[in-house]
């Protein structure tokens, strides 16, 4: 009796199980990118979303885009999170490229949330799902293997060990080298916020198709500093923890920029 009770949890627990392919920087990087984005937050942009998302802060709404994903009522928001870049762009053919987007993905719903936040008459209700959708997007396009080849979906195809342990290529940058460092969302955010006000400026100028522009030449170097099957380690953080930490930055900074544009 008890056996088969147990055999029957066990069973049930497996089907529940149902991996999901890893889609977005983790919880922690898309906190440390809200975190570093409230503290560039202009007065006016700051009371606008905190009138919006009450007590939430930018942080916490950060990841809101993931949780929902396992509600089919959202699933049409699943392209919202990346954009298909296949090769290296140069930045004119990335640009030709995004003119004729019509896709949806993370791109031209970036350019429809702005639109919407900005319209004045937008229901409180909507307001609220559509500014926790581009603090998201905006953080996640900023994870390079988010612009990256439709093909290997994003490197989640690109199998590698991470200190062997199973996992792969767009997962390490979500998630690994971020929970490698094991600080917390606040103490990672303050121990990367080192932005001078010249570099603010120029991040929070550049057009979108600059910032996906950055993350295609990151995530096409990504591709080829390793190879299927490596086992990644310490060597691995070594040598690429300072790129990552430099694009948590720039999507906080530049996340800051939007909001004070759209509300300031
Ligand atoms: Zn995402």
């Amino acid at each position: 009796m008890k056996t088969s009770f147990f055999k029957k949890l066990l069973i049930g627990a497996a089907l529940l199980y149902v991996p999901v392919q890893s889609m977005a920087w983790g919880t922690n990087g898309h906190r440390i990118c809200g975190q570093i984005a409230e503290s560039y937050l202009n007065p006016k942009a700051r009371a606008a979303v905190k009138a919006i998302l009450g007590h939430e802060t930018v942080a916490m709404a950060s990841t809101w885009a993931d949780f929902i994903k396992s509600d089919p009522a959202y699933s049409y928001m699943s392209p919202w999170h990346y954009v298909d870049l296949n090769k290296a762009y140069t930045y004119p053919e990335l640009v030709v490229f995004l003119k004729q987007d019509t896709s949806v993905d993370a791109y031209t719903k970036i350019n429809y949330l702005i639109g919407q936040l900005k319209s004045k008459n937008l229901p409180k209700k909507d307001k609220v799902l559509d500014l926790r959708m581009l603090i998201h997007i905006i953080e996640d396009v900023h994870q390079p293997m988010h612009v990256a080849h439709a093909d290997d979906k994003g490197g989640n195809d690109f199998k590698v060990t991470w200190f062997n342990n199973p996992t792969n290529l767009h997962s390490v940058w979500d998630s690994q080298l971020i929970d490698f460092q094991q600080l917390s969302y606040t103490e990672y955010a303050a121990a990367v916020n080192d932005a001078t006000p010249a570099e603010v400026k120029e991040w929070q100028k550049a057009p979108v198709s600059e910032w996906l522009f950055e993350s295609n030449q990151i995530a096409e170097k990504l591709y080829t500093d390793i190879k299927p099957g490596d086992n990644l380690n310490y060597k691995y953080n070594f040598t690429h923890i300072a790129i990552l930490n430099h694009q948590l930055l720039k999507a906080g900074v530049r996340l800051a920029g939007v909001l004070n544009a759209i509300f300031g």
